[in-house]
Order: C-alpha cells, then structure tokens, then sequence
C-alpha cells in the first residue's frame, strides 16, 4: 500500500463540482482517500487569467505504481472534458497531479516525483502542509512547514 498526495484544481466551469466528480473519481479507479485538505482560491499562476483557481490535496492510500496512477489521473483529465491538453500551463475543467509517492524520488520522461516546483507554488504548500506539516519533501529534505514559510511565491491563496 503506498501513500499518494495529489493536488487537484481547476478554474473552468462549476469548479466545486469538478473538485467533487474527481475526488469520486480517484475514490473509485485509484485507491481510498485518506485525508483532504481544505478548498483554497487561488489565483492563477504562471500566466494572466482572470479565473481563479480552486485547489485542494488529497491523501490516498493506492496499490498502484507510479506510471498507473499516472495513466488512471490523465484518464479522470479527459472523462471530464479537460481541453488545453499539453505544454502551457492554462485554463482548465481538472488538472490532477501527483505530488509526492510515499517517500519516493521518480523519474521518467513522462513523471517527475516529486512534482517539480512544490516549494515555489503557495497553492501547493498550503494544503499540504494543512494535512500532512510534517512530511519531508525527499529531495529537498524540508518539511512541508518548513517550505511554506521559506516560499517566495505571493500570490493570493485564500481558504474558500
Ligand atoms: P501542468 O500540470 O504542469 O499544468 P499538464 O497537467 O498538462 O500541465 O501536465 C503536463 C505533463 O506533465 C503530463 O502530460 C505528465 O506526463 C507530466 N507530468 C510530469 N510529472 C507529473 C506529475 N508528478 N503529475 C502529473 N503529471 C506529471
Ligand atoms: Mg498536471
């Protein structure tokens, strides 16, 4: 059994709604969920959109390995009618990305875990460090606690 955090977010359509129907979704095809953080507004980053962003982590517990749960993600993507496939970073219905795989350093051309840029997106430390303050990032070797409060990110994350 290994323990998965995923960071979901979305900032088209119903966004709550896409939040619930991926969490069902990963419940369902990927493995139990375990804990979940708060919904945070936060807004976009990387690029101008006047769309806020939802975002929230969960913890699953999941049998599958890395590349299978990367597969079962992308699948979840496109059955609810994510577009913009690819490249930019832009809007989008649900974005599911795996953060970290039990203590795991991974790497392959499709899947870096750790996910690349945890410690500068505010998005990503808040909610993980609501849930789980005291997780190591294994590369970095700092808690989550500790790389919110070194984060130089200052965009607007509030809790919704
Ligand atoms: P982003 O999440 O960076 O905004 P995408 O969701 O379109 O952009 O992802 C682009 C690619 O990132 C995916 O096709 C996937 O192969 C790759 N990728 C690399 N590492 C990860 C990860 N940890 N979780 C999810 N996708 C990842
Ligand atoms: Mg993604």
């Amino acid at each position: 059994m290994h323990k998965v955090f995923i960071l979901l977010g979305g900032n088209i359509g119903d966004r709550l709604q896409y939040l619930s129907m991926a969490k069902k979704l990963l419940q369902e095809k990927a493995g139990r969920i375990i804990l979940e953080s708060s919904i945070y507004e936060t807004e976009a980053w990387g690029f101008e959109d006047s769309k806020l962003f939802l975002n929230m982590v969960l913890c699953l517990e999941s049998d599958f390995g890395q590349e299978e749960l990367l597969l079962i993600t992308q699948q979840i993507e496109l059955d609810l009618g994510r577009k913009n496939k690819g490249g930019e970073y832009s809007a989008r219905t649900i974005d599911i990305d795996i953060l970290f795989y039990d203590d795991t350093v991974y790497n392959s051309p499709q899947l870096t875990i750790p996910h690349k840029n945890i410690q500068n997106r505010k998005f990503e430390l808040i909610p993980m460090a609501e849930i789980a303050p005291d997780f190591i990032h294994p590369v970095l070797e700092k808690s989550m606690m500790h790389l919110l409060a070194i984060c130089p990110d200052n965009l607007n994350v509030r809790k919704l």
